[in-house]
């Protein structure tokens, strides 16, 4: 027994930690003021288990995108082999269900964009042997898949490629990733994927017109396929316009998960807060204040096996849906 095993486990969509690491050379096992996660307060905020994601800066594109990758994957295997038990890497849904029981926190690998991953989908292979379970398929950036949202999205759905890599993924067990994506590129995965995918860090646009955030098209389309979205935390995809110093009450958080349940219920809301990659709520300041976010759950009237689903049971369908073993 290396811990214990939070009230309501929180399995995270979406964090950066690696990234914040890489910057600041600070440890994940260490308890630190600098960003959003370390271990501690993963543990003191009930948080089982995070996606977590290797992010490439584009100044480091094309060229270093592989290179930069496996310096995150590295990091990643190190915290782990240095973490005297307390962290494992999750290649497995058995293994994921096995460490929230026993209280080991599970590090699950995300790529945040497809720009490592060559034509001919030997980095995707080897990714897997590597631990790859999750894939985003460009960040907001255009690569030889797909378009990303923003400036460089032009309307143009996934290339011939990016419809073989979604193929790829999903005969290899790994999850696809639509946030970041453009419009067109969401629905041909809609038209091409053949497992639930997921949006790991999107809101709802009906309540916040941001192109990071999903219509409500979207999301009952991304329902009818079995997937979920993860609930982003950054000011910016909760309140339209929303900047540093913006104050947004954890309840607007849970407009969001409302608005998502009355579409397509409560199987398809999940958590991915973005911690290390966005501004947070003045309430979410860290990862050690999850409770903060059950407990308004709990006030808002969300049932017990509601909060358990939206915590961490939609994840884990998902997962055990997606994943090959
Ligand atoms: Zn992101």
């Amino acid at each position: 027994m290396v811990g214990t095993r939070p009230a309501v486990p929180v399995i995270d969509g979406h964090t950066d930690y690696l990234l914040s690491l890489t910057e600041t050379r600070r440890s994940f096992l260490e308890e630190s003021g600098i960003g959003h996660v370390d271990l501690p307060r993963a543990r003191r905020g009930g948080i089982a288990a995070m996606l977590s994601a290797v992010f490439i800066p584009t100044e480091e594109l094309p060229h270093h995108a592989l290179i930069q990758t496996l310096r995150a994957v590295d990091l990643l295997k190190r915290v782990v082999a240095e973490s005297n038990g307390q962290v494992e890497l999750i290649r497995s849904y058995r293994q994921l269900v096995d460490c929230l029981d026993r209280g080991v926190f599970g590090a699950i690998l995300h790529y945040e964009g497809a720009e490592a991953i060559d034509p001919e989908f030997t980095v995707l292979r080897l990714s897997y042997e590597l631990g790859l379970r999750s894939l985003g398929l460009t960040w907001s950036r255009t690569n030889i898949f797909a378009e990303g949202v923003g400036p460089e999205d032009h309307g143009n759905g996934l290339t011939g490629l990016g419809r073989e890599l979604v193929r790829q993924c999903n005969a290899m067990g790994i999850l696809i990733d639509v946030s970041h994506l453009n419009d067109a590129g969401f629905w041909d995965v809609v038209a091409v994927s053949e497992k639930p995918f997921v949006a790991s860090h999107s809101n709802a646009r009906a309540l916040c017109d941001h192109p990071r955030n999903l219509t409500d098209e979207q999301i009952r389309a991304l329902a009818e396929k079995g997937g979920l979205m993860g609930i982003n935390y950054c000011i910016s995809f909760l309140v339209p316009g929303a900047r540093t110093g913006v104050e947004v009450p954890l309840s607007v958080l849970v407009d969001h998960i409302d608005h998502i349940v009355r579409l397509v219920g409560v199987d398809h809301v999940a958590l991915g807060s973005d911690f290390d990659g966005a501004t947070m709520p003045a309430e979410l300041a860290d990862a050690a204040q999850t409770p903060k976010l059950i407990a308004e759950l709990s006030r808002r009237g969300y049932s017990d096996d509601a909060i358990e689903k939206i915590c961490f049971g939609n994840w884990l369908r998902v997962f055990r849906e997606v994943w090959r073993e």
